[in-house]
């Protein structure tokens, strides 16, 4: 892995420069450039502006690791309202939500994960939109699993996520690439150790062409997670030698990160679903987007500069 890679998402572990970052006056503005806000109102307003340019959204309330239950709760009763909000203000049918299973007691109490799961998919539904699991550290990836399977019970329509880097994703593809199954492939976006993850961009970059293939070869609704300027065409082209049409999938990218591309991608015919986070906890996703990319990092400390 880039040495400075690693040494961001280091950071992002550490108590003392989460501090930090967190409470100096600046981060608040550079953080705007990559989240909605804090407030659901926020978020729901960036959305309408989204969907209003032709893109469809997904929305992910900050938040992750979390080690209480009340904490969970204060989660889980973010995204109530916010499905309510999405459904009140006729966006639902454009807009859905993400959730990491972290955030809602998975890291200390695999039931109650499911059952607050369950209670934002019912919800989802009586708005009229679906849940997209996040997929976090591989520590969590059979747990999250697990319990997709259970949620697709209920409601097939949850989406999964899968890791291009990870040595097991391309199993996982394959399996989860049956009917209605709604599947978002990534890179991966956690530092992980060379036993179970690709440590070389090449070889992140072929798994995930390989997994892009076993897809579209399946017959579920695959959704392309990917910034990625060499991978978006190749995408492209394996769609349509699986005579994929526009509409049989989707391509999606994170808020604030190539948005010309994004609206670009959308005239052509496609769907394209812009990941929006939102909430007062978005340390850690600030950290794993600086490690993707270290212009984002000489933004911010240019920011910081121009401050001082
Ligand atoms: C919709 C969506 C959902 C995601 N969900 C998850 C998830 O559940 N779990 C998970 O582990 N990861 C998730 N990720 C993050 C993902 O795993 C990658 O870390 C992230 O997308 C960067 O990888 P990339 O494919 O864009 O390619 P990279 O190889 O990181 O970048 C390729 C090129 O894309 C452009 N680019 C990439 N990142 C940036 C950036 N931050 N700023 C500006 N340009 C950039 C640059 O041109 C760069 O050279 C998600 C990403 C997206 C888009």
């Amino acid at each position: 892995m880039n040495p400075l890679r690693s040494l961001i998402l280091a950071a992002a572990r550490n108590g003392t420069i989460r501090r930090l970052v967190a409470t100096a006056p600046v981060s608040r503005d550079v953080v705007r450039r990559f989240v909605a806000g804090e407030t659901t109102a926020e978020a729901v307003a960036v959305t309408r502006r989204l969907v209003d340019s032709g893109l469809t959204v997904t929305l992910d309330h900050l938040g992750e690791d979390t080690t209480d239950k009340a904490q969970a709760e204060q989660t889980v009763q973010a995204y109530l309202d916010l499905l309510d909000q999405l459904h009140a203000q006729g966006l639902a049918d454009r807009a859905e939500v993400s959730v990491k299973l972290s955030a809602v007691g998975q890291m200390f109490d695999e039931d109650l994960a499911l059952a607050n799961a369950r209670r934002i998919c019912a919800a989802a539904e009586a708005a009229g939109t679906t849940v997209t699991l996040d997929m976090e550290d591989h520590t969590t990836t059979d747990s999250t699993l697990r319990l997709l399977a259970e949620l697709r019970q209920t409601w097939p329509w949850v989406g999964a996520v899968i890791q291009s880097y990870l040595r097991r994703t391309y199993d996982d593809s394959v399996a989860l690439a049956a009917a209605d199954s709604r599947v978002r492939l990534c890179k991966g976006a956690y530092k992980e150790p060379d036993g179970v993850a690709y440590q070389d961009k090449i070889d992140v970059d072929k798994s995930y062409i390989r997994c892009v293939n076993a897809l579209l070869a399946g017959d579920g609704f695959p959704m392309f997670a990917t910034h990625d300027p060499r991978l978006v065409p190749i995408i492209g082209e394996r769609a349509e030698a699986h005579g994929r049409k526009p509409g049989s999938f989707e391509y999606q990218m994170l808020y604030g990160i190539r948005p010309d591309e994004q609206l670009r991608l959308a005239q052509l015919g496609h769907t394209v679903r812009v990941y929006v986070p939102y909430g007062g906890e978005w340390y850690g996703y600030l950290m794993r987007r600086m490690a993707e990319r270290p212009a984002n990092v000489a933004f911010f400390l240019r920011a910081l500069a121009t401050r001082s």
